[in-house]
């Protein structure tokens, strides 16, 4: 049966159709994008000369820089800090450096691996990795100077990272850290050292993998040593050459750029031998200034590569422009 209805209902119905139709919003047709929260694959690329360079990330660590340095005052450390927007507790980079010479590939520095725990720094193998290369490409590692976040990175759980490297340290510092005996020689700050060393070296050792050289070496074509002594006995600068363009790989001769660029007196606690390190620091600061040395260094904001201008009594630091056609044939 059908029940009869009346034709105004009918343009009543029709009218509200209508009106529904024209007012409302139309619903979402999806939820809001989940947020994604990693950062892009730790590396930066350049060309210097023929040598291909890629800076990679081993992630960052936070630490209490007016705390760690010394020769000044927590409140200068805050003042300097913030006037570079940082808080005294700061996120530092952890940078190390990969050349493919087109005959060989080296590692300067291998980041921290486990020391810090699962979740700061240790990223160095993802980032290399994600640069389109394998842990076991690695030829050489040239290690700047021996210290957790340049050189546990070489092993982790006792397996060596790099199986098919050859490690290269200077000598001096080879001496010192992998003998226990020099603990006396130094503030029991520095005693964990040791042990670190040890560890990290180990499968290295066991496979006669390590080589030391002689300050100043000509390690390969285009790579060559320089001694710059006094973070650790036997910190080391790496020089790299190719086709008339040159990289000056630094270490640890920078450890807070906002704070040592104005004032290159200021040292931390790391420093083995600091009257030295800061000495270092001037005259390495002054002659990249002078002659605009292209420079990659371990803990300067990834990825850590840029020039020193002066600036009244200190330095400015100024990273490479970001550059895609630099890489092209
Ligand atoms: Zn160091």
């Amino acid at each position: 049966m059908h029940r009869a209805i009346r034709p105004a209902a009918i343009a009543s119905a029709a009218l509200l159709l209508l009106a529904a139709t024209t007012l409302s919003v139309p619903a979402p047709a999806h939820a809001a994008a989940p947020q994604v929260r990693t950062q892009a694959p730790g590396y930066y690329r350049m060309m210097l000369g023929q040598f291909e360079v890629t800076a990679l990330s081993d992630g960052t660590a936070t630490i209490p820089l007016d705390k760690l340095l010394t020769r000044t005052s927590p409140t200068q450390v805050e003042r300097l800090l913030g006037d570079a927007y940082l808080q005294p507790k700061t996120e530092t980079s952890v940078n190390a450096f990969l050349i493919n010479t087109g005959s060989q590939l080296l590692l300067v520095d291998t980041g921290a691996g486990r020391l810090f725990g699962p979740t700061v720094a240790g990223r160095l193998v993802k980032s290399l990795r994600a640069a389109g290369y394998q842990p076991e490409d690695i030829d050489v590692v040239l290690l700047t100077h021996i210290h957790g976040d340049h050189s546990c990175g070489l092993t982790v759980d006792g397996q060596a990272v790099f199986p098919n490297a050859v490690v290269r340290v200077d000598r001096h510092d080879h001496d010192f850290w992998l003998n226990e005996q020099n603990k006396e020689r130094v503030d029991a700050s520095h005693h964990h050292g040791f042990a670190e060393a040890a560890a990290a070296f180990a499968p290295y050792i066991a496979k006669g993998r390590v080589q030391p050289f002689e300050p100043g070496a000509e390690l390969l074509p285009g790579i060559r040593a320089l001694a710059t002594h006094g973070h650790t006995p036997g910190h080391t600068f790496y020089e790299v050459q190719s086709q008339g363009q040159r990289l000056l790989l630094w270490g640890d001769l920078i450890h807070a750029k906002d704070v040592q660029f104005p004032q290159p007196g200021v040292t931390i606690r790391f420093d083995v031998d600091d009257a030295r390190a800061a000495q270092q620091r001037q005259q390495a600061l002054r002659t990249a200034a002078r002659e605009g040395t292209l420079i990659g260094a371990a803990h300067i904001s990834f990825p850590g590569l840029g020039r020193v201008r002066p600036a009244g009594k200190g330095y400015l630091w100024v990273p490479v422009n970001y550059s895609l056609d630099g890489l092209k044939e």
